[in-house]
């Protein structure tokens, strides 16, 4: 999905089309970032949200490290949210999902029954900030032989409901709103999983602050790929920054290491995962 400019008008109409939209379903599946679980959430959504029944998916679990995505689900629950992680790239098991959300509104659909209403799907939409993986599990839940029966009252043409079995029924359209990257710790984690351009923030604080995070949370990573070592001493950025342009091959500049381009390249592997799992804040936020 292409990333959106958010401007205060742009923000509002987002957050009344989530509150119209809301009306009409019984739950809610939120993804947000395994990778920073806590940044790629738009807070924003818990006041929207109010009291609907909630599914949290952790999307992307494989880029994460897997022992913080266990330690975030358990937050998650603690607040009450039922909540999984996934990897939506090599995601089958649609239906586990559909079983999930069936069972968090279990005790709803049996008070239903006792009253003698006839059984009906449930209305599922998803909501999440730019890139978490909203508009891929939309299509690996509407893939089997998903009916579209848009134009029921209420709902615009632009809208449409997905019939993906006799129990469950998904809004085709999101709820989107941006993380909150006035702050400077969000944005910056925002920036390293990329749901916002990286290059809202100075690249060269961003990659000194992703270095200094690896260093103390995944020193391996940053060993078994640019054979890098380092106490923070006054140097330790030169330092590195010579040591992957050396380790890499990186042409000199004009005579000197050039700088953008270690940045580019380091940036460039975070992006492709080589560094294994990386969880950008801990659960403890
Ligand atoms: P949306 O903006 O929320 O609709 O996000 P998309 O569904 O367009 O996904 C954004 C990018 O993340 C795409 O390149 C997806 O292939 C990728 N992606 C989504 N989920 C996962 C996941 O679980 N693991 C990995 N590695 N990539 C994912």
């Amino acid at each position: 999905m292409a990333q959106l400019q958010w401007y205060p008008g742009h923000m509002a109409k987002a957050q009344r089309e989530i509150e119209g939209r809301l009306k009409l379903v019984d739950m809610v599946i939120e993804l947000v970032d395994a990778r920073a679980p806590f940044s790629s959430r738009n807070h924003t959504f818990d006041r929207l949200l109010k009291n609907k029944p909630r599914l949290v998916i952790m999307t992307k679990k494989d880029l994460a490290d897997p022992a913080c995505t266990q330690t975030w689900i358990q937050k998650f629950e603690e607040r009450g949210y039922k909540a999984i992680a996934v990897d939506l790239k090599h995601f089958k098991d649609t239906n586990k999902i559909i079983q999930y959300c069936l069972e968090i509104l279990k005790d709803k659909r049996e008070n239903e029954a006792r009253k003698g209403l006839k059984p009906r799907a449930i209305r599922a939409m998803i909501v999440g900030v730019p890139n978490v993986g909203k508009s891929t599990l939309i299509n690996a839940l509407a893939k089997r032989k998903a009916t579209v029966t848009g134009n029921k009252p209420g709902v615009t043409k632009a809208q449409q409901i997905i019939r993906v079995n006799k129990d469950f029924e998904l809004f085709d359209t999101p709820g989107v709103l941006p993380p909150k990257y006035d702050d400077l710790e969000i944005a910056r984690n925002v920036a390293l999983i990329g749901s916002i351009k990286r290059d809202i923030l100075p690249l060269d604080e961003l990659f000194i602050y992703a270095l200094s995070y690896l260093n103390k949370n995944y020193p391996d990573a940053l060993k078994n790929r640019y054979q890098l070592t380092f106490d923070e001493n006054d140097n330790w950025v030169l330092d590195a920054y010579e040591q992957i342009a050396k380790v890499r091959h990186l042409p000199l500049l004009k005579g000197e290491i050039d700088y953008e381009r270690v940045q580019d390249l380091f940036f460039k592997d975070l992006s492709d995962g080589v560094f294994g799992g990386i969880t950008w804040e801990k659960a403890n936020v």
